[in-house]
């Protein structure tokens, strides 16, 4: 069995994110990929404007129809500063058979070397770089892995990116969709219409419970 550990602060989750989650998994042949909302994202400095049960919430009613999607609680549960390297760990104990791979999007992996212990995280799962639209693909990947992960990471004669204990590293172009979080929390402050930027379910949860309507609102669990 081989999963996917898709990390966020999905603030809402979108679908950007969900065409990312499952192209990355009948890419790669995941059997299933685990959304993982995080409780507090270290290098997310505002936090997010919705509580984590909120975003854990909006993360189940999004995967809820889609049987190769699944939402985790392990770091809303586990509280505190979400770190990848604890999740990947969580994960490895839970499914000890299971080959997991991390997936990211390619713009967070441009900053992969300010995480924690990001040496670390090459050791406990193969990683897959999702492309992102407003990011330039796979030579952007390379450039940065040769700058900020050099010795981390080599290159085999089949060109594969390789960490030291044989994690493997990929890139996955997925269907571009420049979505992003950012931009929804904006539209939904001004009360504009997310409409087909957000799966319905998500978006009824957002006007019910009138989400990310003050803009200096900084919710908690
Ligand atoms: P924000 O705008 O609040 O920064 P975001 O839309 O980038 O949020 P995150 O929750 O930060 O969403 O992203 C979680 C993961 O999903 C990251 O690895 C990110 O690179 C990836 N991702 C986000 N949006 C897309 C998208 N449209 N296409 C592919 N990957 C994406």
């Amino acid at each position: 069995m081989k999963i996917g550990i898709f990390g966020g602060t999905f603030d809402p989750v979108h679908l950007g994110h969900l065409r990312a989650g499952v192209e990355a998994a009948e890419a790669l042949g995941l059997s299933r990929v685990y959304f993982v909302p995080s409780h507090t994202a270290p290098h997310k400095k505002d936090g997010g404007r919705a509580s984590g049960l909120q975003r854990l919430e909006m993360a189940r009613l999004a995967v809820a129809s889609c049987r190769l999607l699944e939402a985790s609680a392990v770091e809303i549960e586990r509280g505190g500063k979400s770190f990848t390297a604890d999740t990947l760990e969580y994960f490895k104990n839970k499914l000890p058979e299971a080959e997991r791979v991390f997936l990211v999007g390619l713009d967070a992996f441009l900053e992969i070397h300010t995480w924690k212990n990001f040496e670390s995280l090459f050791f406990l799962a193969d990683f897959a770089v999702l492309s992102r639209p407003q990011t330039r693909g796979q030579a952007q990947m390379q450039a940065y892995i040769q700058e900020h992960l050099n010795g981390l990471l080599s290159r085999n004669d089949a060109g594969q990116w390789l960490s030291a204990s044989g994690q493997r590293l990929c890139f996955v172009p997925v269907t571009g969709m420049d979505i992003s979080a950012t931009d929804i929390r904006q539209r939904a402050l001004k009360s504009l219409d997310i409409s087909f930027l957000v799966p319905d379910p998500v978006k009824n949860y957002i006007e019910q419970n009138r989400l990310y309507k003050n803009e200096k609102e900084t919710a908690s669990l």
